[in-house]
């Protein structure tokens, strides 16, 4: 069950545990004076720490890996179809890749 923050004008912050499908409260249930319900911190995913950063370059590095590949790959194809013109085209823009993935 998520936590909501509430916070009442005249009892300051709270939190109240509730179902997704409960209404928010709008009277305070120490005071009986208004509250807000704020943006709740506890809902959705949190990503705590740096791992999902280091990951998440990683995942970069890789997916560049990966297109750097690709690249290649063509380069050879475009060989194998004797295409000197594409290939050196082609062998440039690899070549730039490959520094953008390495810098
Ligand atoms: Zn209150």
């Amino acid at each position: 069950m998520p936590i909501y923050d509430y916070e009442c004008e005249n009892c300051g912050r709270f939190e109240k545990m509730q179902k997704i499908s409960e209404e928010s409260i709008n009277e305070c249930p120490q005071c009986g004076g208004v509250v807000h319900r704020l943006i709740s911190k506890n809902v959705g995913i949190v990503f705590k720490g740096g791992g999902f950063y280091k990951t998440d370059s990683e995942n970069r590095k890789k997916d560049r890996a990966r297109a750097v590949n690709q690249e290649r790959q063509k380069d050879n194809q475009a060989l194998l179809d004797k295409d000197v013109k594409g290939y050196v085209k082609q062998a440039e823009s690899t070549t730039e890749k490959v520094q953008e993935a390495s810098s």
